[in-house]
């Protein structure tokens, strides 16, 4: 099994700078080789190979041993591998008669990953083993980079990347045979239903709510969008308010991923079996239908952008979730979620009047009342167990 990996960094003045320049020669390489493709291409029709420029860039590296012969040819190698693919795509929807955007130059602010393909090659996870309470990543050109490593890396280190968000640099590492660890059985199998207000309610009642601290972070990123809508291109405001909205941005996906790997850890505790809504077609009719529910109380219903915010939460939970499942041996089964939030989970009568409002539900036909989210639950719960079943019996 296969599973990434990613730790913040805690570069020195000297190595930020060092990281900064690592950055910008990759990009300039790869801006550079994309000049090369392009002119080869217009004037003499000739398209230029990723092995061609492979071999180009021993020459690059020797003549400029100060600038691009700092870094590693293997990440070099690899910033080239990645355009080589991007002229891949392009010629496959050429080929399939799209239009096709044309690979693009990177500006900065457009180019913020490096990686090294192989450890051991330009770079060393675990450069310092003997130091007795950091970890240190070592990276060529920019020295032992000091790791904030907050969980342990099991497996084996394949790939290793460095990325900067905003103004904090990580590492991002690519790791094989992690061994999977079942947890014992429990017994119990849910359904989940996610929502707004609460990121998931499960059938027997349990709920994890979307944290009042991400509704927030995310109002906050609904007002500074708005607020960089009104500013001018160009101008020194315009740039700050970029810079917050960046910000922001960053701080909305790392509250998200903090709580999606909590609520997964309190499920995967708990079920042998979880059943949760297949997302593509969820998204599909809730914003085809445009009946979009209304969020709960708790969470600030600024703006449509605000809602959007917390629903991108669904596919970064669901991911984390199905790796934790598949690492603890537990199964999860995606359902077309249609009608669930309509259908008794009683008497099975369906009804748009047994919905009451965003929270109750009051079955017209047997009277059977629960929370919205807690019987839509029960029902997606009920559908994952009767396709197991179809399964088993196929
Ligand atoms: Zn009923």
């Amino acid at each position: 099994m296969r599973r990434s990996l990613k730790f913040l960094l805690r570069p020195t003045r000297h190595q930020e700078i060092a990281l900064t320049a690592c950055l910008e020669d990759h990009r300039q390489l790869y801006n550079a080789a994309l000049e090369h493709r392009r002119t080869a291409y217009a004037k003499a029709g000739v398209s230029v190979r990723y092995g061609d420029q492979s071999a180009e860039l021993k020459h690059i590296r020797g003549d400029d041993t100060g600038g691009q012969g700092r870094w590693s040819f293997s990440s070099q190698q690899a910033t080239l591998r990645r355009l080589d693919k991007a002229f891949r795509a392009f010629f496959a929807r050429v080929k399939a008669g799209r239009a096709p955007g044309f690979p693009r130059f990177k500006g900065r602010g457009w180019f913020d990953t490096v990686e090294w393909p192989k450890d051991g090659d330009g770079c060393r996870w675990d450069s310092q083993p003997e130091h007795p309470s950091a970890t240190y990543v070592r990276l060529q050109g920019v020295g032992h980079v000091r790791v904030h490593r907050h969980r342990p890396v099991r497996g084996r280190v394949k790939t290793i990347a460095v990325k900067r968000e905003s103004s904090r640099w990580y590492v991002v590492l690519s790791c094989d045979e992690v061994p999977v660890g079942p947890l014992p059985a429990t017994g119990a199998v849910a359904g989940i239903d996610m929502g707004v207000a609460s990121l998931v309610t499960t059938s027997d009642g349990v709920q994890v709510a979307n944290p009042r601290h991400l509704a927030a972070t995310a109002g906050r990123l609904a007002d500074a969008q708005r607020d960089l809508a009104g500013k001018r291109r160009g101008s020194r405001r315009r740039r700050k308010a970029v810079a917050r909205v960046a910000a922001l941005h960053g701080k909305v996906r790392r509250q998200r991923l903090d709580h999606a790997h909590k609520a997964a850890n309190v499920l995967v505790g708990a079920y042998d079996v979880i059943v949760h809504e297949d997302l593509r077609i969820t998204n599909m009719t809730r914003s085809a239908s445009g009946t979009i529910e209304a969020p709960g109380r708790n969470v600030a219903q600024k703006s449509g952008l605000n809602r959007s915010i917390l629903d991108a939460g669904w596919g970064v939970f669901l991911t984390i979730l199905s790796h934790k499942a598949e690492s603890a041996g537990r199964k999860l089964i995606a359902v077309n979620p249609a009608g669930t939030s309509r259908t008794c989970s009683r008497c099975a009568h369906v009804a748009k009047e047994n919905r009451l409002t965003q929270a109750e539900f009051r079955c017209v036909s047997c009277g059977h009342a629960a929370h919205a989210d807690v019987n839509a639950a029960v029902n997606i719960l009920r559908a994952g167990l009767a396709l197991r079943q179809a399964a088993e019996a196929a």
